[in-house]
């Protein structure tokens, strides 16, 4: 009897050197803060001979959730093209979810075609603006055409937290920050807290990059 029988030591290394190797192609990338210029631009549609998605689409899955974001857009890691990612699982549920059932989905070149619906509001958080939240009021449904990773195309009707996270991301492709949409009396409150992240003056479990800051 030669050949089959595998060793439990020999099947432990070897289970060992593959998730080396897994970890060696799955990257966390550093997050880019308040004051990065990337955050302020209108992002770039992408083509599907894009380089590497499928390793720029993991690496952002994991940098999400190492951040425990609910949705992360591509601007925020430093690429100024129309990418973002959202698992709405991840929203505490707070809410009754009616009709938003949750999901986890990639959308490339996003279009927003409406948004409608009673004005909505709910607190907002981001992962480039460390430690502050804020009420935010948007149109409650939104109706959203976009790619997915295999460059399909959908168009979808979608509410409540799910809306509200795609609406979030969606603001990241144009270069708009929820911090902008809130209220004139919560923005003064915010101000200082805003100029410290800038200056890079924010500790966070997660890796971020500032814009000049050594
Ligand atoms: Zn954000």
């Amino acid at each position: 009897m030669v050949g089959l029988f595998v060793p439990n030591e020999f099947a432990t290394n070897f289970k060992l050197l593959c998730s080396c190797t897994f970890s060696k192609i799955t990257m966390l990338l550093p997050i880019f803060a308040l004051g990065q210029p990337v955050l302020k631009k209108v992002a770039a549609p992408i083509t599907p001979d894009y380089p590497e998605l499928a390793t720029l689409l993991t690496n952002m899955w994991e940098t999400m959730y190492h951040a425990d974001g609910v949705g992360l857009a591509a601007p925020q890691i430093g690429l100024s093209i129309r990418i973002f990612l959202a698992d709405t699982e991840q929203v505490e549920r707070k809410m009754v979810r009616e009709h938003d059932e949750p999901f986890k989905r990639v959308f490339i070149n996003a279009q927003m075609l409406d948004e409608n619906g009673d004005p909505f509001t709910y607190e907002e958080g981001c992962l480039s603006i460390p430690d502050i939240r804020g009420d935010v009021e948007r149109p409650s449904t939104i109706r959203v055409r976009w790619q997915d990773e295999n460059f399909e195309t959908h168009e979808e009707t979608f509410a409540g937290i799910n809306a509200r996270v795609i609406q979030h991301e969606y603001d990241h492709l144009e270069g708009v920050l929820f911090t902008e949409r809130l209220k004139p009396l919560k923005k003064r409150l915010v101000q200082r807290k805003l100029e410290a992240i800038k200056a890079g003056k924010v500790a966070t479990e997660y890796k971020m990059k500032f814009y000049n800051v050594r």
